[in-house]
């Protein structure tokens, strides 16, 4: 007769060892189901009371319903531990959402395209050009003789098959008159590389903007009113411009070019060392044997050319005091600039 009572005490050992095994809920519902479920082990157990012994009955039906118990509240134990590893009983639903961080352009992009579409809107196309660069597009083309200091390996960085990281985006201007007939109207943005140890205000590559725009009868006063439109877009209506004669190998005549400071009117401050101009770029004539280079007959083909900084003019707008800034990827600094306008 003892043999239903030592049966039952099995069924518990039995239970005890699933309970301790069930790591997971498939595990823990089939044990529920097994056991405390409605066709489950318990349940026919109490079914079989009925037909025990009157003897044992009393003791069988107590300890089956210990067992019962037992059984619901080891099973919903394991389920709150279940639930507190995948963290479900922690989410507060009245908290407010974690936002996904969404990324902002760079400053630089954000100027670069800035800029083309103000000369976008004056009619002049994006070119692009290879970074690596061959030393006739970069310099012979250019009117760069073999003595100038910019071909030097202390300037520029050449690669051992004798090509070089190019040092300005001119050669895209070579490239464009090469493949097609004036009238050209183009800017071509692009990075550049230069030998210079960076600091604040130098880097050995940033990027550049340069300007042509060749046909018959382009004058130095189209250069002129073209490059003061679009300062005048970038900094201000009342901005002036100012032309000072220098040389560059691919121009001729050449000039600096100089915007009135737009931070202090042109009285002087410490943005534009107290000389109230800011110089921005240079600029000139093509010169005529860059244009016969390229199979554009000068005698009745004129162009202009410009070059400026796109670092330049995004430390200014921008009110940045270091280059380096721009490179480092600190997102801290980048998540500020999300638009100029
Ligand atoms: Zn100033």
């Amino acid at each position: 007769m003892q043999d239903h009572l030592k049966q039952l005490s099995d069924h518990l050992k039995q239970f005890k060892k699933r309970a301790s095994d069930s790591i997971n809920r498939d595990d823990l519902e089939k044990l529920r189901v097994e056991f405390i479920g409605r066709k489950g082990l318990i349940a026919s157990l109490f079914k079989q009371i009925g037909s025990l012994p009157p003897e044992i009955k009393g003791r069988f039906g107590q300890e089956l319903n210990a067992f019962k118990q037992y059984a619901q509240e080891r099973i919903d134990s394991i389920s709150r531990e279940l639930d507190s590893d995948s963290g479900t009983t922690d989410i507060d639903v009245t908290l407010p959402a974690r936002l996904p961080l969404l990324g902002t352009l760079h400053p630089l992009t954000l100027m670069e395209r800035e800029i083309k579409s103000i000369f976008s809107k004056m009619g002049f196309t994006i070119e692009r050009g290879p970074e690596v660069e061959d030393t006739w597009h970069l310099f012979d083309a250019l009117n760069t003789p073999e003595w100038h200091p910019s071909r030097d390996p202390s300037d520029t960085f050449y690669l051992e098959d004798g090509s070089v990281l190019r040092t300005e985006t001119s050669p895209v201007q070579i490239r464009v008159m090469q493949e097609r007939k004036p009238p050209i109207r183009i800017v071509a943005p692009g990075r550049v590389f230069r030998n210079d140890k960076p600091d604040a205000t130098h880097s050995p590559f940033f990027s550049q903007l340069e300007g042509l725009y060749v046909d018959k009868g382009v004058t130095f006063s189209d250069l002129k009113g073209t490059v003061l439109e679009f300062y005048k877009h970038i900094f201000g209506k009342s901005v002036k411009t100012r032309f000072r004669p220098h040389f560059f190998p691919f121009t001729e005549p050449s000039a600096e070019v100089d915007v009135s400071c737009p931070f202090c009117n042109g009285k002087g401050c410490r943005i534009c060392k107290r000389t109230g101009w800011i110089e921005m770029g240079g600029s000139g004539m093509v010169d005529p044997n860059v244009l016969n280079i390229v199979n554009i007959d000068p005698e009745i083909y004129t162009g202009w050319a410009f070059g400026l900084g796109i670092e330049r003019l995004a430390l200014l707008l921008y009110g940045i005091d270091d280059i380096r800034l721009f490179f480092e990827n600190d997102i801290r600094f980048l998540m500020q600039f999300g638009g100029r306008r």
